[in-house]
């Protein structure tokens, strides 16, 4: 019986940088479950005089890596907690988490697909548990993801993400909306219909899709999809920050 809401401790046990902002924790966990992709966690850090604040994080990490979880920061200025996992944090230390926590924003072979997943920065990270996953188990269902970064070097997992692609039946597409190199092959604007329609056409009408991101993002997102087609129990969405971000 899987006791998902208790606390527990988790040890720090990797650090890896991912862009400047950005940055992936390994957690080592003594009462490890399987997660489903694009389930989270809850981190609560408590201060010497008892002050406690709470976030939740995505796993990152695919649920056939037992043991241990990735959870993906990426810094909200001035913010309380991920400041502190960004710069503080440092391996070897403690503190709490619980979970896997969340039933809906997930997806697993039991869900099918083919799959489109739409990502707004950090939103990547829940998507990719689902993509690694997908890679684990030599799932052939076919994925598309349409990915939106501010930049080129806000790009998170670029590199995993391109090896990806380059296996069967997953395809990734990139909107760079601040900034696009030279030579930029990819999108150059805010995600709108006519590039969530482009992105859906080869996976046909019958897609399940996950808009994870910033609210605004993913509320134009989900909007968007029903626009070009696809009907409302199809379309699952995760927010993570307020509106206008
Ligand atoms: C289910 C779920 C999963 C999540 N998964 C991830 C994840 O995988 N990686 C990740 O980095 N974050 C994730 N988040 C967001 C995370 O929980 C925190 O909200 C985020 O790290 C900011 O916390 P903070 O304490 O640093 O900022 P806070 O102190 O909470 O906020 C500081 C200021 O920034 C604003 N703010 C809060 N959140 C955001 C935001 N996301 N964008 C812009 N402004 C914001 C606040 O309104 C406030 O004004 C997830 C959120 C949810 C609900």
């Amino acid at each position: 019986m899987k006791r998902t809401l208790e606390w527990q401790i988790a040890t720090v046990s990797r650090i890896k940088p991912e862009t400047a902002e950005v940055r992936t924790l390994t957690l080592a966990l003594p009462d490890w479950t399987a997660h489903r992709p694009g389930q989270h966690y809850d981190v609560r850090l408590t201060a010497d005089d008892g002050y406690a604040a709470q976030r939740s994080y995505s796993v990152a990490s695919e649920p056939e890596r037992t043991g241990e979880i990735d959870i993906t920061v990426e810094r909200v200025p001035n913010g309380e907690v991920s400041p502190f996992l960004l710069d503080t944090v440092v391996v070897g230390d403690r503190f709490e988490v619980r979970g896997p926590i969340g039933g809906y924003f997930v997806w697993d072979e039991s869900v099918g697909g083919p799959i489109l997943l739409v990502a707004g920065g950090s939103g990547v990270v829940p998507l990719m548990a689902m993509l690694r996953h997908r890679a684990a188990t030599r799932v052939k269902t076919p994925a598309r993801l349409l990915y939106s970064a501010r930049t080129y070097e806000q790009i998170i997992y670029g590199p995993e993400l391109d090896m990806l692609a380059s296996q069967d039946g997953f395809k990734v597409s990139y909107t760079l909306t601040r900034q696009q190199p030279p030579g930029w092959k990819g999108y150059g604007r805010r995600i709108d219909d006519a590039m969530l329609a482009e992105v859906r056409k080869p996976l046909g009408l019958e897609v399940v899709a996950y808009v994870c991101g910033p609210t605004a993002l993913v509320e134009v997102a989900a909007d968007g999809l029903e626009r070009i087609g696809l009907s409302a129990d199809r379309i699952r969405t995760e927010r993570f920050g307020p509106s206008g971000t």
